[in-house]
């Protein structure tokens, strides 16, 4: 395909865009509503009388960081309607941030009140203070080693299993906390209106606490799956091929999207770990999952034995060449970052999609290309060009060798570029960096679609 052809003259249409917008917007909108709703109240109904700004400003701040830190467990709830306009990645970093201001909203109020009114601070101390304000100190401190354990979890060397109860058990102890603090406070919760709000953010977050945690697991061990091939392949990576263990049709997924994945353990016990599809979207029945060797978990995906059960809970993620309507496609991948591409692939192959297609595939060494011969297949089913780049070429070596850079990118790209639709996958670093040279080519970023491996 050189340089001057067109790759991607049709794009994704006006109203498709306009649909995307608009249910983002609406989520945002929802979010902003339901964490604003206790200060509204607060604010324009028969809340108590106020007693001068600082102290406002405490309690206001009190009430947004509780409210906030309920609604956390919704962010990450993995409710599909709501992660759909952003993909799983961007929700997971809006929770991190969101946890930081409600962190410096809650660590403000007790702080802003001490310099507002002195006497208060004997409050901070647990062996005379009342039992509720003793509840208010332990949600803050809470919620402090919570961020700093989530912020600094690589730095502190906590594994991501532990983490993650802790994360979980910390999380209910500083709302539960804060709760208890504010009913025993009572003062601004007493009026009817305020009651209301609270006992619907209660029953809010117990909701989905349980749903999450219970319903959805017992959903999934439901539907459970069955090992039917593990391979290896190129790379330090498996193959792992899963079939519905009854007659189930399977999941119905877009190329591109992942799935949590549960095998040697059952879905209550938090194991899951997120890998993308790498088959075809056309055969939902048979799932493959390509896993590199990484961790505790992923270097024991060679042990898997055929017939054994997995939980599948999914499909999850916006990453997905199905969301657009692009005449071409350009995909980027790096290292085991191509899998999704693979879906994407094999989809358009069983789809008889004849669209052109091109691909940057990065790795270290030709040796290690996880999928070098799978691609030599979807080279005669489809419209397919592949940039190998290769970070250690072998000698006789004519093809890209480095990184993806924005010199390759220029030199390789059609001539309208600026109207592709992307889709990068790979290390973060390599993201970041195909996504600053693509804006630095002239591509808007709303057409650059990436998924990040990495949540925490
Ligand atoms: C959307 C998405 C799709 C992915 N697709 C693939 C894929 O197709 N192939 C592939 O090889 N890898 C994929 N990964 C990465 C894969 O999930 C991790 O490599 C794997 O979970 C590491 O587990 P471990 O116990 O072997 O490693 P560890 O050494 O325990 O962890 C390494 C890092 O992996 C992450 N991680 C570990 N456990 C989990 C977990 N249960 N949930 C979330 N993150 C975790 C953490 O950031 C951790 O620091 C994907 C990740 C995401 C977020």
């Amino acid at each position: 395909m050189p340089n001057g052809l067109q790759l991607c003259a049709r794009t994704t249409s006006e109203p498709q865009l306009e649909r995307a917008v608009l249910s983002a917007v609406f989520w945002i909108a929802l979010y902003l509503g339901v964490i604003t709703v206790p200060l509204l109240i607060l604010l324009l109904g028969d809340a108590p009388p106020g007693r001068g700004f600082v102290w406002d400003l405490a309690i206001a701040l009190g009430f947004a960081g509780v409210t906030m830190m309920a609604v956390q467990f919704v962010l990450t709830a993995r409710f599909r309607r709501a992660s759909a306009p952003y993909g799983i990645d961007i929700i997971y970093y809006f929770h991190r941030y969101a946890a930081v201001v409600a962190l410096v909203a809650v660590v403000a109020h007790p702080l802003l009140i001490v310099a507002d009114e002195p006497a208060y601070v004997a409050y901070l101390d647990p062996r005379s203070a009342p039992w509720h304000m003793t509840s208010g100190l332990l949600s803050v401190l809470a919620l402090i080693v919570l961020v700093a354990t989530s912020v600094a979890r690589k730095q502190l060397h906590i594994h991501y299993g532990g983490w993650r109860y802790s994360h979980l058990f910390l999380a209910i102890v500083a709302v539960v906390a804060a709760l208890a603090h504010i009913e025993g406070v009572g003062y601004y919760a007493a009026s009817p209106a305020m009651r209301k709000a609270w006992l619907a953010l209660i029953a809010l977050w117990t909701a989905v606490v349980v749903y999450v945690r219970v319903v959805r697991p017992a959903l999934v061990m439901r539907a459970p799956y069955r090992v039917v091939e593990v391979r290896r392949e190129r790379g330090d990576a498996w193959t792992i091929a899963v079939e519905p263990s009854d007659d189930g049709d399977g999941i119905e997924f877009a190329p591109g999207q992942f799935v949590w994945l549960t095998l040697r353990s059952r879905p209550f016990a938090m194991k899951d770990h997120p890998f993308s599809i790498a088959s075809s979207a056309e055969q939902p029945r048979r799932l493959e999952f390509t896993i590199k060797e990484l961790g505790d978990f992923t270097r024991t995906i060679g042990d898997v034995a055929v017939g054994e059960i997995a939980y599948v809970d999914g499909p999850h993620g916006a990453f997905t060449i199905d969301r657009y309507d692009s005449r071409g496609l350009v995909v980027i991948a790096g290292g085991i970052g191509a899998v999704p591409i693979m879906s994407m692939l094999r989809t358009l192959a069983d789809r008889g999609d004849r669209r052109p297609v091109l691909f940057f595939y990065a790795c270290r060494r030709w040796e290690r290309m996880t999928f070098r011969e799978s691609l030599e297949d979807l080279v005669a089913r489809i419209d397919l060009r592949i940039v190998f780049v290769l970070e250690e070429p072998p000698e006789a070596w004519t093809g890209a060798h480095g990184r993806v850079t924005q010199a390759l990118l220029d030199q390789e790209l059609p001539a309208d570029r600026t109207q592709c639709e992307y889709f990068v996958c790979g290390p973060t670093e390599m993201i970041r960096s195909v996504e600053t040279s693509l804006h630095g080519l002239g591509v808007p970023l709303a057409r650059a679609h990436s998924e990040l491996f990495e949540l925490v």
